[in-house]
């Protein structure tokens, strides 16, 4: 079933690599289908390099596998908490892309120092307190932390960024990496640096999502 939607997937796991967000097996990408609501994830500890879209698992919300011979991610039961949890979000990603993990590690947000920052995650990406893989305590986290941030940082862990569909999720997650940087070694240069003020990040805020890309026009007649 959703042979093209297991391609997909396949393709986005696929992409973690090739974006140096992932290394060896870890991370994962999963998303819930519109008309189904069932959950398409990558199967546990298999290379990326490996991956076939006959390895991913197809899963409902409450975890019962309808497709695939593999047993899905580890993280799976926290995937899922949040598609239960909010509507709006139809894929989840979760890295441990080096630079985030390091705010995950001390537990800071990371600040809005640069313009892209504010545009995509507005004040900060959050931190969440600590909690243990394998059941939904991650899901809970992501959800509790979230609000209306595409990304969350999850403390002493990695990072998980979510969207209403692939291309947004994994859009966060390659910029939240560079955000995170950024901020890394500008700080490092400047521990007393401010981020930006409210008022810049509101401003870029509304700008990027009213104006930024190509806007969709109404044919003229
Ligand atoms: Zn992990």
């Amino acid at each position: 079933m959703l042979e093209n939607l297991k391609r997909l997937v396949c393709q986005a796991n696929k992409s973690l690599k090739e974006l140096n967000l992932v290394k060896w097996t870890s991370g994962n990408v999963s998303f819930r289908d519109i008309d189904t609501n069932v959950v398409i994830i990558k199967p546990s500890g298999v290379h990326f390099d490996e991956l076939q879209p006959e390895h991913m698992v197809i899963v409902d919300l409450v975890g019962n596998v309808l497709e695939g011979n593999l047993k899905p991610s580890v993280d799976t039961a926290s995937h899922l908490y949040v598609y239960r949890n909010r509507d709006d979000i139809h894929s989840i990603i979760h890295t441990h892309s080096p630079f985030a993990t390091s705010f995950a590690v001390r537990g800071k947000d990371i600040p809005s120092y640069t313009t892209t920052a504010a545009n995509i995650f507005r004040y900060c990406v959050p931190c969440s307190d600590f909690a243990a893989i394998g059941e939904e305590e991650v899901g809970k986290q992501i959800v509790d932390h979230l609000g209306n941030s595409p990304a969350v940082l999850l403390r002493n862990h990695g990072v998980f960024t979510v969207g209403k569909d692939i291309e947004h999720a994994l859009k966060a997650a390659v910029i939240l990496e560079e955000t995170a940087e950024y901020a890394h070694y500008a700080t490092l240069h400047d521990p007393d640096l401010l981020p930006l003020s409210k008022e810049i990040i509101d401003n870029c805020y509304r700008f990027y999502n009213t104006s930024y890309g190509q806007q969709v026009k109404s044919k003229s007649i």
